[in-house]
């Protein structure tokens, strides 16, 4: 089989930059160009400020050398897509595939239209033999369009070989996993052809990754296990979050359940942490994705029994956002509530389907002066998701800050969210400050208990504190962990899994 030489990385971004960041450092000898017709990310990934925020990216991107930073000599980002397609051996196919948002599956089918104008650009620059990698995370059998379109535009004496190659990287993670993942999965056809391809890009992992982790597989089985994968971790959050509004009605604790059943070595402590639901780019759209399959595959019982999954996370979204209501005395007009963290979980900037936007649009309606901070989220990327987002924007103009830092956000506050559970919102020193400026505790846990270990406790819905806090003001306690984030809960007083 072929060895690669240089590889073509369609798509600069949370996956195709830090993905070929890696390879780039852990293959030396191969060359690795990232392509994008975003010009502005390119020059972003070109510059000291990353397009993405990912610990431990920047040491992977810019490297001394000569005494000064620099790129890894291998690793190349550049708008020039047609020129690096037609130098690659193998090109990954790295662009986003977003739900449809109009016409057929609307809401829920996956938008082909990067992969398909992708595939158009490869047939059309390639020159000689390609492996095409799908890495985004497609329907079951795209590669079977990617194929008729490479051959039907191709040039007749150019062949194609098609992979699937799923990623499973966690934003926050993403340099670890991408490192030491937990396995990684090649799919082909079983021809010869299809064989040698795999075999490949089986030799481009194994520069790092242990043979054993690498998997091959038929094609369909190696789409169809992306989406499965992120159905089932979706669903335990979904679960979860389900048994937290049983345990809210009763007195039980969801943290001390999930802590129980976790225990459970069929059942596995991780993905089990009660939430405000999940958020991120691809859980809600591949389960959405794997909805609509089933639909168009005439299985309405499995469409149904997926679709709830999405449903029970967006009732926990409204659920905790009438919850901040009922703990501020039915009414929010007119009072500050600050919203600490944005991103979908922590270590990432990502907001994508962040929980922390629809609360932020809740208590908008509910007529309340929001104060967000977030520590890797600049208000520029804020207020563009709430244009997107907001019903009002207007409204949301005049109701909503972006601050400088946590405790500008919680000053005079009546009551502070925590929306996602950034480390820097889940230690004491934070906790004391926030006193000191407004005198109530900022601890985030799930929406259902809370303790802080600092004389506040805020369980079922009634808030105990030593001292009692000013002015009526309330602490909220969530955080996302959306995505399977943990909180580290070092002041909790139970046993806390951590992940
Ligand atoms: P992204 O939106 O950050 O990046 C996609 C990039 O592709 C964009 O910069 C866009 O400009 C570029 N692009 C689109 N069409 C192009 C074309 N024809 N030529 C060149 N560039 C083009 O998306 P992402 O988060 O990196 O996700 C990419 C895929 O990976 C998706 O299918 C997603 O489901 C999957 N995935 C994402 C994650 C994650 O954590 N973000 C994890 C696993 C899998």
């Amino acid at each position: 089989h072929k060895q690669v030489k240089r590889i073509c990385c369609i798509g600069a971004g949370y996956v195709g930059g830090p993905t070929c960041a890696v390879i780039a450092n852990k293959a030396p000898h191969i060359h690795v160009d990232v392509v994008d017709l975003n010009e502005k990310r390119i020059s972003a990934w070109k510059s000291d400020h990353l397009p993405i925020y990912e610990p431990g990216l920047v040491e992977m991107t810019v490297l001394p050398r000569d005494g000064s930073p620099d790129r890894p000599p291998n690793l190349f980002f550049t708008t020039d897509v047609k020129a690096s397609i037609t130098k690659a051996d193998l090109i990954f196919l790295c662009v986003a595939t977003p739900t449809k948002y109009t016409g057929i599956g609307s809401g829920r089918a996956a938008d082909l239209v990067y992969i398909e104008s992708a595939t158009r650009m490869i047939a059309e620059a390639a020159t000689s033999d390609k492996i095409v990698v799908e890495k985004s995370t497609v329907p079951c059998k795209t590669a079977a369009s990617i194929r008729e379109i490479l051959s039907a535009v191709g040039k007749p004496d150019v062949h194609f070989d098609i992979l699937s190659n799923p990623e499973f990287l966690a934003e926050g993670t993403a340099i670890r996993n991408l490192e030491q993942p937990d396995r990684l999965l090649i799919g082909s056809l079983t021809t010869d052809r299809g064989l040698r391809a795999a075999a490949s890009l089986v030799d481009v992992y194994a520069e790092w990754v242990p043979r054993e982790r690498i998997v091959t597989m038929h094609l369909w089985s190696s789409e169809m296990a992306k989406l499965a994968a992120n159905a089932l971790l979706a669903q335990r959050i979904s679960s979860i979050n389900a048994l937290s509004a049983i345990c809210e009605s009763t007195g039980a604790d969801i943290d001390e359940v999930a802590y129980a059943v976790g225990l459970d070595k069929r059942i596995g402590p991780k993905m089990l942490k009660s939430s405000v639901g999940f958020g991120g780019s691809c859980f809600r759209k591949d389960v959405l994705n794997l909805v609509y399959i089933a639909q168009t595959l005439h299985l309405p019982e499995v469409a149904t029994y997926w679709e709830q999954v999405v449903e029970m996370n967006e009732y926990q979204k409204q659920r905790f956002s009438k919850r901040i209501v009922s703990c501020l005395y039915t009414t929010l007009t007119d009072k500050r509530v600050a919203l600490l963290g944005f991103a979908y979980k922590k270590d990432t900037g990502d907001t994508r389907e962040s929980a922390a936007i629809s609360i932020v649009n809740s208590l908008v309606a509910e007529k309340a002066d929001v104060r967000i901070y977030d520590p890797k989220v600049d208000a520029d990327a804020i207020w563009m998701e709430l244009q997107w987002t907001s019903p009002n924007f207007a409204d949301t103009q005049k109701r909503v800050t972006v601050c400088k830092t946590a405790y500008e956000a919680c000053e005079d506050a009546h009551a502070a969210v925590i929306a996602t559970e950034w480390d820097e919102f889940n230690n004491k020193d934070t906790e004391v400050h926030i006193r000191e400026v407004n005198g109530l505790a900022v601890i985030g846990r799930s929406p259902s208990s809370y303790s802080t270990g600092s004389g506040m406790q805020f369980s079922n819905g009634t808030l105990e504190t030593s001292p009692a806090p000013k002015n009526g003001h309330r602490v909220i306690g969530t955080a996302s962990a959306a995505d399977g984030g943990h909180l580290q809960d070092g002041l909790s007083m139970t046993p806390t899994p951590t992940s």
